[in-house]
Formats: structure tokens, C-alpha cells, sequence
């Protein structure tokens, strides 16, 4: 059995976990040539040399060889096109219809003082550089296991700590990036968005540039300077004692019915497979158009995954405007990966490529299929907090862990695929991962909350898994434990920083 996408195309991916073995017969009369794995590709047709191989209706590239029929047609044989060139893109030329609203989805969520709406109460501990991470990991274990406990309704304790804060160019003009980043972080809906800081003292990000465009939270006794006391336990304890100041008014927050527009969904693929493009991928971007019918904000972002598919979406931007944001966003990110000589074919891993992915092309093609087909709404530059209802492209790497620490400024839920499978997770937000494949949601029973694999087998439509999606998103918002949550897996915050380390 095999799955071709587009009427169009003449490659499919081989759906059995086996593979296909050579000289078996596939519909359509095709016979496998050579023995194909799972998810790999099959010619369903001759090929010359030049001719363009087809998936998702697009060319992922021209052959480079004659390519019989059943042949498996792996990245060897795969002449990789240029990107779409940035200068003469159609712009807001195919404006999606708006859909018809949905209503009557809700979930239970904490409100917050500026509007926003956490699906955790979080107490976090932010950090103005890495110097005070340890100290703040210390703390924050003891005021889990000696303080948390008396304060039942609070969900978690979290040291918001990473690797920025001092020993780079912070007036260079990358810098914005992670320092924007870090402040909407520090300002998290599920953690009230009510800061407590800790900062070192001497560290180039002082608190005053990490909050500079918001609300006095530096005359409230907000910021614990840990150069200003005496002693490492008077450093402990101090924390503690605003901790535990904290803790008693998080305690008294209750859940509240919420629309299902509070949410803020960011969504990311990490360890695709040939099949993301066809289960997981297509599964979000269905659920993506129920948030916004709901009238939620629904991200998607890395560029690098954008960039070969970026003339299927400059149509699709609501206003030409939003489309010279999109195109400005792939620029930029052209201009980053030429500075260190590279560019987006840099993107694909050894598992992209074990999982049938032949280069970068295929592997857009498949991610964008996250983003469903509802009007693009908003860009937002890396680091920006995205404000806009619908869909908005979010500027971020494609890097798993930078990408999740990029979308934090803004998203109060997130949704990963996987093909290959990976165990991440997020402190801040619940992370709800689908699998591309059965066999993969099986294997990490509890790991994967959904698995997309059963529209490959015929087991589900896309429609099916999305609602099913849909629906765990607002179960999840409301408190439902995610297998990340379930396990506390939640990896290290990783802000994009453009900018010079000195
Ligand atoms: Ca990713």
C-alpha cells in the first residue's frame, strides 16, 4: 500500500511498517524494483533525467539519473531546486474565504490582569542571566518540596533559566531578539503574568533593560539582586520568603469559563518523516482552522520550513502587506544563513532523511500543511509577543527547543509532531505531541497523546484527528495532563540570540 497526496503526483511513500519488498505488487499495477522502506518513496512512473519528481503536487526537485518505474527514489537520485526567488511572489492573490465561525467551545482558565488567560498556574521564578540559574534551581527545588504543598491550587513551581543575560553585544542589534523574547517569557499568562526576578547584579541584561517597555514592576519588589546579600542562605531565603508571598495569591486563583479565542496555540514539528506531511501535519492544520473559526490565535513558525513553500502562502495573506511581512521574515532569514555560509538546506537531520524526507523542499512542503488553510492574519518578527486572532506566521527558527522558547512569548498551548519521535516538553504550557505514524505511537505509548497514523492506514480522515486534537487542546487548557506534563519532561529554554557573544 502507498500514499500519494495530489492527483499530480508521481512519487508516493510506502505506508507498510515493513516496506516494501522487492518485486511486490502495488495498486496501480507498479511493481517495487528494489526493496523501499516505510515512508520512503516509490516512482510511479519512468524517469528521464531533468524530469520533475512531484509530491504535494510541487516539485521536490528533478531527477538526476533515468529513474525506472518502482523504483525507490531516495535523495541520491534527487537534483534539489532553488528556493521560490523572494522577488516575485504573487501577494494576497488567493485570500482564503473566512470560514464559518464555531461556537460554544470553551475551556477552564486562569484570567489574568491583562487579559490574557493561563491554562497552568505557575509560580516561575524568572532569571536575568545564567550566573543565577543554578542558585534559582536550588530554591526553587526547596520551595517545591517544603512550600508547595500548602498551596494546593498552584499547579508548579518553575525556574524560568537559560543561557542569555551577559557576555554578548546587548546593544547589537540581534540582541532585541532574545531579550524581547526573555521579557514576554518573564511575563508568562500561566504565570499570572506577574514577574518575580532574580538578577545577579553585575550581568549586561539589568533588570531595567529586561523590563524597560512594561508596567512598574521594578518598584514593586519584584527583582531579588543576589550581589546585595549576604551569604548564599540569605540568598535562599529570600527567595523563598517572596516565593512564598507569591504562592499565597496564586492559591487563591480559581479556574474560570474561558471562549476557546483565549487560546494561544503555537504549533511546530520536530523529527518529521515523510509521513508528517501526509497524518500529523494536515491533523493540526484542521484543528488550526477550528481555533480559528473559534476565534483563537493559532502560530506557526519555523522558517527554514517555510522558506521552499513560501509561494503557496504569500496568496494566502490577507492584505499584500502581511504577504511583504512574510517575505521580509525569509529574507532575513536568507541574509542569517548566508552570513555563515550555509542556507536552508542546512535544515534536514540523518532522520528526516531515514524517515524518506529526500531534502528540505519535501520537508516544507509537509511542514506548512500545519498551517491549514484559513487567511494569514499577522507576521511576527522573532522575539515579537503575537497579539493578532487567526493565523499568524511567528518568525522562529526551526529548532526544536528554540522554536518552543520562541513561540513561550506568546502561546499558552502547544502542539508538536513527530515522525521519528521525540520526548519534548515544555515547563510553562502543556505540549500535546502527535505521532505521523501508528507504529511510533505504539512504541511510545506514553509519550505520544495522539496518534495520526491511522489516517495513513485508512483508520481516520484528517478531519477526525483534528476535532480529536481540537478537543484535547481545550481539555488540556483546562488542566488535563499532558504525557510530557505527566513524566515533568521539560526541556531547557534555548532564546534565539542573532546577536554577538563577546
Ligand atoms: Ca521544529
Amino acid at each position: 500500500m502507498y500514499v500519494r497526496v495530489n492527483r499530480s503526483d508521481n512519487v508516493a511513500i510506502i505506508v507498510h511498517p515493513d516496506g516494501a519488498a522487492a518485486g511486490s505488487e502495488l495498486p496501480g499495477g507498479i511493481v517495487a524494483r528494489e526493496r523501499i522502506p516505510q515512508s520512503h518513496k516509490i516512482a510511479l512512473r519512468d524517469f528521464e533525467p531533468g524530469d520533475p519528481i512531484l509530491r504535494y503536487g510541487q516539485a521536490i526537485g528533478r531527477a538526476n539519473r533515468p529513474i525506472p518505474m518502482g523504483s525507490w527514489v531516495h535523495e541520491d537520485l534527487i537534483e534539489m531546486p532553488l528556493p521560490p526567488p523572494l522577488d516575485r511572489l504573487p501577494l494576497s492573490t488567493a485570500v482564503p474565504a473566512t470560514l464559518p465561525p464555531l461556537s460554544g467551545y470553551t475551556f477552564e482558565g486562569y484570567r489574568n490582569p491583562d487579559g490574557s488567560v493561563g491554562t497552568r498556574n505557575i509560580l516561575g521564578i524568572a532569571t536575568t542571566v545564567q550566573c543565577v540559574a543554578p542558585t534559582v534551581e536550588y530554591a526553587a527545588r526547596r520551595i517545591k518540596t517544603e512550600l508547595l504543598p500548602r498551596f494546593p491550587h498552584v499547579d508548579d513551581v518553575v525556574a524560568v533559566t537559560h543561557s542569555y543575560g551577559c557576555g554578548v553585544a546587548i546593544n547589537a542589534p540581534g540582541a532585541a531578539v532574545p531579550i524581547a523574547t526573555l521579557r514576554h517569557i518573564s511575563l508568562h499568562a500561566n504565570m499570572a503574568a506577574q514577574p518575580l526576578v532574580v538578577s545577579l547584579g553585575c550581568e549586561k541584561m539589568q533588570p531595567a533593560l529586561l523590563f524597560s517597555h512594561d508596567f512598574p514592576v521594578l518598584e514593586t519588589g519584584n527583582v531579588i539582586r543576589l550581589q546585595d546579600h549576604r551569604g548564599f542562605a540569605e540568598m535562599v531565603s529570600l527567595i523563598m520568603e517572596a516565593a512564598e508571598k507569591r504562592l499565597a495569591v496564586l492559591d487563591r486563583r480559581r479556574r474560570q469559563t474561558c471562549p476557546a479565542s483565549d487560546l494561544v496555540v503555537g504549533l511546530q514539528c520536530g523529527g518529521s518523516d515523510a509521513f508528517s506531511g501526509v497524518t500529523c501535519n494536515p491533523a493540526v492544520g484542521a484543528a488550526a482552522d477550528l481555533l480559528v473559526r473559534a476565534g483563537a490565535t493559532v502560530m506557526f513558525s519555523e522558517v527554514t520550513e517555510v522558506r521552499d513553500a513560501i509561494h503557496l502562502l504569500t496568496p494566502r495573506a490577507e492584505t499584500p502587506d502581511i504577504a511583504r511581512a512574510l517575505i521580509r521574515e525569509m529574507q532575513w532569514y536568507d541574509d542569517y544563513l548566508a552570513g555563515g555560509r550555509t542556507d536552508r538546506s542546512a535544515n534536514t537531520t540523518p532522520g528526516n532523511k531515514r524517515g524518506g524526507l529526500a531534502n528540505i523542499v519535501e520537508k516544507a512542503l509537509g511542514s506548512v500543511a500545519k498551517a491549514g488553510s484559513t487567511a494569514i492574519r499577522a507576521v511576527a518578527s522573532h522575539g515579537e509577543k503575537v497579539t493578532a486572532k487567526g493565523l499568524v506566521f511567528a518568525a522562529t527558527p526551526a529548532s526544536d527547543f528554540i522554536c518552543g522558547t520562541q513561540q513561550l512569548a506568546s502561546m499558552n498551548m502547544h502542539v508538536f509532531t513527530t515522525g521519528e519521535g521525540s520526548p519534548y516538553g515544555l515547563a510553562l504550557v502543556p505540549v500535546i505531541k502527535v505521532s505521523s505514524r501508528t507504529a511510533l505511537a505504539e512504541k511510545w505509548h506514553d509519550l505520544i497523546d495522539i496518534d495520526a497514523g491511522r489516517i495513513a492506514t485508512g483508520n481516520a480522515t484528517v478531519e477526525d484527528v483534528g476535532m480529536e486534537l481540537f478537543r484535547l487542546m481545550l481539555d488540556a487548557a483546562s488542566g488535563r495532563k499532558t504525557w510530557a506534563e505527566h513524566w515533568g519532561l521539560a526541556n531547557a529554554l534555548a532564546p534565539f540570540n542573532p546577536g554577538p557573544v563577546t
